[in-house]
């Protein structure tokens, strides 16, 4: 466990994120945010933004690199990792899958998840299903496993899993190049999933050409179900529950921009964003510090 306890923990370093850690700096807070891929793949696939008042004609990437290195200025501790679970208590955990991480307040901006979740895989979450190969990888030594990845960041998952497992099943879901080579037990399939299935626990993923026999199933997406990461969350639908000032039901956690619902636009993730930090500097400011070592 990291030393460091602190005062602010973003997740995301979308629009929403960035936003939310520079005005942290700003107001001196020590700020972490955690950040697995390149920052908002999503809005650096934009041709073009139009609609950022300040900043007529820019491309996705451009309006990005500007939000990154602004925000960077200000010094925020940006981790490259994901985080996999958080857990409340006198301060909240964080866990990544090497390491876990403290800190006072939470802003959650993980974006959404842009796929529909499959058939069967809310049922077998912690019984088969897993979004982590480094944390549950273990589990499924000398078994035949399938990994459905929508980031090509699975082939590390999926080549971590070749390691352990008799059999590895890789189902790409993303356009681009291979970046690297793959171990001799990974069968790759070019197929769409439709269903997890089993009885107590995971036994097969059925593609919409075959049924693989498979005890776990890892599935690697730029964003996870965010009540998969906090458990006890509050939805209102597929998007967090937020009151204006952008808190949740749980003390100490925030969530801002596209997570929270629609629209999906920059300019309502980066205002959220303000908004969920400012909250979180109250909140602080309202409770003696707890975590202090
Ligand atoms: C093609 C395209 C064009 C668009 N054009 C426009 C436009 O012109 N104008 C406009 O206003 N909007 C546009 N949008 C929408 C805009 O991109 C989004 O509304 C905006 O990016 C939302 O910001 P966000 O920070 O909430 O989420 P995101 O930008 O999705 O960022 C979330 C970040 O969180 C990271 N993350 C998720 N989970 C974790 C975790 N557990 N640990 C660590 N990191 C995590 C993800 O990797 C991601 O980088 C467009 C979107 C697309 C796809």
């Amino acid at each position: 466990m990291a030393e460091t306890v602190f005062d602010i923990a973003v997740i995301g370093g979308g629009p929403a994120g960035l936003s939310a850690a520079l005005t942290g700096r700003i107001r001196n807070k020590n700020v972490v945010l955690f950040e697995h891929l390149e920052h908002s793949e999503k809005l650096q696939k934009a041709h073009l933004v139009d609609n950022y008042l300040g900043m007529p004609q820019v491309t996705g990437k451009g309006l990005m690199q500007q939000m990154l290195g602004h925000c960077q200025a200000h010094q925020p501790t940006i981790i490259k990792k994901k985080v996999m679970n958080i857990y409340p208590g006198d301060v909240f955990t964080l866990a990544t899958p090497e390491e876990a991480f403290q800190a006072r307040t939470v802003i959650l901006a993980t974006g959404v998840v842009n796929t529909l979740l499959f058939e069967g895989e809310k049922d077998f979450i912690g019984r088969g299903v897993s979004y982590c190969a480094t944390c549950d990888g273990m589990f499924y030594k000398d078994k035949k496993v399938a990994v459905i990845s929508y980031t090509p960041e699975g082939e590390h998952e999926a080549n971590y899993l070749g390691e352990l497992c008799r059999q590895v099943y890789y189902l790409p879901q993303y356009k681009k190049e291979s970046s690297g080579s793959m171990r001799d037990n990974i069968t790759v399939i070019a197929a769409k999933p439709k269903l997890i299935k089993g009885d107590t626990e995971v036994e097969s993923l059925v593609t919409e050409q075959e049924e693989l026999a498979a005890a776990g199933v890892f599935i690697i997406r730029q964003s996870d179900p965010v009540e998969n990461v906090l458990p006890g969350l509050e939805l209102d639908g597929e998007v967090i529950k937020v009151k204006r000032d952008m808190s949740t039901n749980i003390p100490g956690v925030y969530a801002a921009g596209d997570c929270t619902g629609k629209p999906w636009q920059i300019a309502k993730a980066a205002g959220e964003g303000l908004v969920a930090v400012l909250s979180a500097i109250g909140y602080l400011e309202s409770k003696p510090k707890a975590g202090e070592k």
